[in-house]
C-alpha cells in the first residue's frame, strides 16, 4: 500500500501535478489512473488524503448499485402496474367540440375514419376540432395506461436488479495536492525519505502514519512502523516529535511501543537534550536528531543489527 502511495508522491512532485481527477470508463465507471495505470491508485489517493497530503473536492455524484457500488447499469422500462415489458406507445386525442379525450384508437371507426366515441361526430382536422393531448403507454398484458414507464436497473457488475429508487447516490471526488504538506514541511520530507529508503531495502514500512495493534488489542499510531516481510509484530516503531521531548511523551511512547512488542523503539526529535536521552535510554528507547545528516543511515544500522542478532540466536 505505502509503496504505491510513495510512487504517487514521486509522480506528483516530478510531474508537478496539482490535482488528480477521476476518468470515466464506460465499462467500469469512474476510476483514478496515472500514466495509464489504474490499479491501486484510488487506494493510494485515499491513503495520502488521510495523511493530509491531498484534499478532496466533489467532482460528480452518481447513482450506484446498492449491492456492489458499481455505476454501470442497463436501464429497463416496464409497465408500472404489472411489470410487463410488453407495452406500446399511443396518442391521446381530445375532441374539442364535446371535450372527450381518449386514445387515438378509440376514435378509429372500422371504415378508417375518425369518429368521436362520445358524441358520434366525425373528426375534421387536428388543431381545428381536435388536438393531440399527450403520448401515453398502454400495457398489452394488463391493459392499463400510463404516461411514465417504471424504469428499473440491472447492475452490469453484479447482476443485481431493482427499481431505480433503490440506487444509492455516490460522491466522486477529485484530489487536490496540498503542496505545503508535501514539500515545505521538513519533518514530512524526512519521514517520506526514511519510509522510501527502508522500503527500497526490502522492509515493509508504513508511514507517515502507521496504525499498529498491540497485544492488549488497542491500536496505536506511530509515525513510522517497520516490519520484516511476513511478520505481524513490527521490528521497529518510530515517532517524530516536533520540539523537545517531555516526560509524558516519552512514557506514552514507551507504553505503546511495549504493547506492540516492537524490538526497536526510536524517537526522532528536533531538539535533543542529554538528560532526556538518558531517561529514554533506560527505557530502551533510542533518540535521534532530525537534523542529523545520517539519520536514515543510523536507522538502517539499528534495523540491520537486529537481523544479525536475530540470526545468531
Ligand atoms: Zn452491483
Ligand atoms: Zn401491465
Ligand atoms: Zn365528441
Amino acid at each position: 500500500m505505502h509503496e504505491r502511495a510513495l510512487r504517487l508522491i514521486d509522480l506528483i512532485i516530478s510531474e508537478a501535478l496539482d490535482e488528480i481527477r477521476p476518468s470515466f470508463d464506460p465499462l467500469k465507471g469512474y476510476e483514478y489512473c496515472l500514466r495509464g495505470e489504474c490499479e491501486g491508485v484510488g487506494e493510494a489517493l485515499e491513503y495520502l488524503y488521510e495523511r493530509g497530503y491531498l484534499r478532496k473536492e466533489l467532482h460528480d455524484r452518481v447513482a450506484s448499485c446498492p449491492n456492489c457500488g458499481s455505476e454501470i447499469f442497463l436501464l429497463r422500462a416496464k409497465c408500472p402496474y404489472c411489470g410487463s415489458l410488453n407495452f406500446s406507445k399511443g396518442i391521446v386525442i381530445e375532441h374539442l367540440s364535446c371535450g372527450y379525450s381518449g386514445l387515438e384508437e378509440e376514435f378509429m371507426s372500422p371504415d378508417g375514419r375518425r369518429i368521436c366515441p362520445k358524441c358520434g361526430k366525425g373528426l375534421k382536422a387536428p388543431g381545428v376540432d381536435y388536438i393531440r393531448v399527450a403520448d401515453i403507454y398502454r400495457c398489452a398484458s394488463c391493459k392499463e395506461v400510463f404516461s411514465v414507464p417504471l424504469y428499473s436497473y440491472r447492475c452490469l457488475n453484479c447482476g443485481h436488479e431493482g427499481p431505480m429508487i433503490e440506487l444509492i447516490p455516490k460522491e466522486v471526488y477529485k484530489y487536490l495536492v496540498v503542496r505545503e504538506a508535501l514539500e515545505s514541511d521538513p519533518i514530512s520530507r524526512k519521514i517520506l525519505d526514511i519510509v522510501r529508503k527502508l522500503a527500497d531495502i526490502g522492509y515493509r514500512v508504513e508511514g507517515p502514519r502507521a496504525r499498529v495493534k498491540g497485544r492488549s488489542g488497542a491500536e496505536y499510531d506511530f509515525t513510522i512502523a517497520v516490519w520484516l516481510e511476513g511478520s505481524d509484530e513490527p521490528i521497529a516503531v518510530l515517532d517524530f516529535v516536533r520540539g523537545p521531548i517531555d516526560d509524558e511523551r516519552l512514557l506514552s511512547f514507551f507504553a505503546k511501543s511495549l504493547d506492540v512488542m516492537a524490538k526497536e523503539r526510536i524517537l526522532v526529535t528536533q531538539a535533543k537534550d542529554s538528560l532526556m536521552e538518558a531517561k529514554a535510554s533506560r527505557l530502551g528507547i533510542r533518540v535521534f536528531e532530525l537534523e542529523d545528516e545520517d539519520l536514515v543511515g543510523k536507522i538502517g544500522e539499528v534495523l540491520l543489527s537486529l537481523h544479525v542478532k536475530g540470526s545468531e540466536t
